[in-house]
């Protein structure tokens, strides 16, 4: 039964690799954290399946090609899977505020876009992001959140107190499988 796998949800950019301003245009410019890949390959040791939630706006500025984003994830599923673990399914929004989607975070649409297509519960599910709007987000779509202090973590854990905080993407794995 899918609904009785376990799920761990994560953003992309200051959470599994450097966030970077001006966007991670190329597979050149992905510098994935130090442990992120083990870390995954311990979470797919425990059972879980992991899904990617990400906002990549540079699409709908036209910066990156899609075709490029997809060389950019397939760099990231690559040197995860070095670490022993395995992105299960990449689910990006590729449009602007202006846009007004559903489905660029603090919205939920990725979040039960996801779910439609996998059945997790999202109650004893947890969403793991380093900005206000990924724990916005995984309110919005009845998860649980957490944040990272990678990437834009200081400011979303300053505004967020209540949220659980972890120092990186591994802490946050020491936690999930105790
Ligand atoms: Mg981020
Ligand atoms: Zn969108």
């Amino acid at each position: 039964m899918k609904n009785e796998e376990k799920f761990l949800l994560r953003d992309r950019d200051g959470v599994c690799n450097r966030d970077r301003s001006d966007y991670v245009r190329a597979p050149e410019e992905l510098e994935i954290l130090s442990g992120v890949p083990e870390a995954l390959g311990r979470v797919r040791r425990a059972g879980y399946r992991v899904l990617l939630i990400t906002n990549q706006a540079c699409v709908g500025k036209g910066l990156v090609a899609p075709a490029t984003l997809e060389a950019i994830h397939g760099k990231l599923v690559a040197a995860v899977a070095e670490g022993g673990g395995r992105i299960d399914g990449i689910f990006h929004c590729p449009h602007v505020n202006e846009d007004r989607c559903g489905c660029r975070k603090p919205a939920p649409g990725l979040i039960l876009e996801a779910r439609r297509l996998w059945g997790f519960v999202p109650e004893v599910t947890w969403m793991v992001g380093d900005s206000a709007r990924d724990a916005q987000a995984a309110r919005a779509a009845g998860c649980r959140p957490a944040l990272v202090r990678t990437g834009h973590g200081a400011d979303a854990v300053a505004r967020f107190p209540e949220v659980p905080a972890f120092d990186h993407l591994p802490a946050f794995v020491d936690f999930l499988l105790g």
